[in-house]
């Protein structure tokens, strides 16, 4: 008989990690506590509009096509991408706007408007990137993690120094451009991964350059169209998914796993466990207290989580011909101190904010004529204590008036549909620890083997998958970690194929 693997939530890293094991002979079940799959990127339906509630930038598409061919399938036959042009509009305080594309060509002519030296500091950085992709990408995101010792290997150092990894990502596009624009508006990503362009390490640079080189796409019928996807692909390799099931506990009887006890109080036999599952709240709620290792209530406080989000999905009664991606950069993102640093408290007056309008490539998404509209706004994640109880009517009243800065004019009036999350949404109905939806932030000391791993230290055969574990948050990173996953249970399980 297969070995038996259970997985704990069915958000992109479960179902990813469990076509892989399914592909490779596992007999898989995932339990997941929601009545859909996707986590973060379930989506949801209100009346005639439907939407994606997480993920709205697709990266890297070939990590998918990898995902699925390695698992015996073809993408195409469960999914589409589709590129989009501009990448991101961004606006910013000074009222310029700036395009990021993959069209290299406008990209430069935009630059050459801003300042007549800026394209060839570009074609400067791009050319650097190409060589930190290739020293960078495979031994750091797409590989399993090493001791502290296994990083110190003497080609790897060299390579790795020259891109100076000590600078931050500010400092690191300033030394490239001195605008301060252009700095911000390839920085900002840091944001997502719970960090400040100016304490945010250099190494993710390769973010904003993956985007220029492969793209940025959007799947069609949405992240959520992806989530449905992944789960049929998992069925097709033999994959059960119990929806409404949730676990109450992993059940691990000395220093190993068992299987899981469910909310029922039913008991499920597994030769390994992955926990897919927010790692905070996994730790807290779904470990007994002596399984829980170093990750005590005192060291989760003492570790960095990211900020949280302010959402509002909007169903319109109009079309906006704006593009899909738009992100108004303020002048708070400039401030170096707290609380804009570190998104210590609420930002009243001039927060950075951002709408995505998938309606103008994916109009299935409203009635004719109609669209749906998606903005975020970062927040305190909940360690900082926003009362959201008296201050989410007058801040959706807010949020919703700035959106004319990005083009949606009177969009008040146009509103049919209306649905918001706060911080306290993300905690409770979506289980995510202090409602933190980057996960842990990638400063130096969470990163590689100082981020929790993938294989638990003090379990055995008990695995996570998702943002807080190594490499990191972000769909793409989550995809690679799923191969990570896969080839640590192989080597425990020892009885097939390693990847
Ligand atoms: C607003 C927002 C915007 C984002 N934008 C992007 C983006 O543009 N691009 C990008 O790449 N990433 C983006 N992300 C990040 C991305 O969504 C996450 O990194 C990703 O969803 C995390 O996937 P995961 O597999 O770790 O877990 P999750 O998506 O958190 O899934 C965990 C699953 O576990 C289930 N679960 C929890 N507790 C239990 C239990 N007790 N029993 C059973 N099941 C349980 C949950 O219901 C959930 O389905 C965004 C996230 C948010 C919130």
């Amino acid at each position: 008989m297969s070995q038996q693997i259970i997985i704990v939530g069915a958000g992109p890293g479960g179902l990813a990690t469990a076509m892989r094991l399914a592909s490779q002979g596992y007999s898989v079940q995932i339990f997941e506590a929601a009545d859909r799959v996707g986590g973060r990127m379930r989506g949801f339906v209100d009346g005639d509009y439907a939407f994606d509630t997480g993920p709205t930038i697709l990266q890297l598409p070939r990590v998918y096509e990898e995902l699925f061919t390695e698992s015996g399938l073809k993408l195409a036959d469960y999914i589409h991408f589709k590129q989009l042009n501009p990448n991101t509009r961004i606006r910013f305080w000074d009222d310029s706007q700036l395009d990021l594309t993959s069209d290299l060509d406008a990209f430069k002519a935009q630059l050459a408007a801003m300042r007549p030296d800026l394209p060839a500091a570009f074609d400067r950085w791009y050319t650097e990137h190409i060589r930190k992709n290739e020293a960078g990408y495979k031994p750091y995101l797409g590989s399993p993690v090493r001791s502290p010792l296994g990083y110190l290997r003497p080609g790897e150092i060299a390579a790795g120094l020259s891109f100076r990894p000590w600078e931050t990502l500010y400092q690191h596009f300033w030394r490239f451009f001195q605008d301060d624009r252009l700095v911000y508006a390839l920085s900002y990503p840091s944001k997502y991964l719970g960090m400040h362009p100016t304490v945010c390490s250099s190494i993710f640079s390769l973010i904003p350059f993956l985007e220029f080189a492969d793209g940025v796409w959007h799947p069609e019928g949405g992240f959520r169209g992806l989530a449905q996807a992944l789960a049929h692909a998992a069925k097709d390799l033999g994959v059960k998914i119990h929806l409404n099931c949730a676990v109450k506990q992993v059940w691990i009887e000395g220093d190993r796993t068992r299987g899981v006890e469910l909310v029922s109080g039913e008991r499920i036999v597994a030769d390994a466990v992955i926990v897919n599952a927010d790692f905070g709240y996994g730790v807290r709620h779904l470990l007994p207290e002596s399984a829980r290792g170093r990750y005590s209530d005192n060291k989760l406080k003492s570790m960095q989580f990211s900020c949280s989000t302010f959402m509002l999905y909007l169903g319109i009664n109009r079309r906006y011909e704006l593009p899909h991606h738009q992100l108004y950069l303020s002048e708070h993102i400039r401030k170096r101190e707290r609380p804009w640093v570190d998104d210590s408290a609420l930002d009243e007056t001039d927060p950075p904010f951002y709408v995505c309008n998938p309606s103008i490539v994916d109009p299935s998404n409203a009635p004719a004529g109609h669209s749906t509209l998606y903005v975020l706004v970062p927040i305190p994640n909940t360690s900082y204590g926003v009362d959201w109880q008296s201050k989410q009517q007058a801040y959706r009243n807010f949020v919703i008036k700035r959106m004319s800065i990005l083009g949606f004019a009177d969009v008040e009036k146009q509103i049919v549909t209306e649905t918001c999350y706060t911080a306290d949404t993300w905690r409770d109905d979506y289980n995510v620890y202090l409602g933190a939806v980057f996960n842990l932030g990638h400063g130096w000391r969470q990163l590689g083997p100082f981020r929790p791993p993938i294989r638990s230290e003090n379990v055995r055969n008990l695995y996570w998958i998702g943002g807080a574990v190594h490499p990191g948050s972000g769909l793409l990173t989550i995809l690679e970690a799923a191969r990570s996953a896969t080839f640590f249970v192989n080597q425990d399980l020892g009885s097939l194929t390693a990847v």
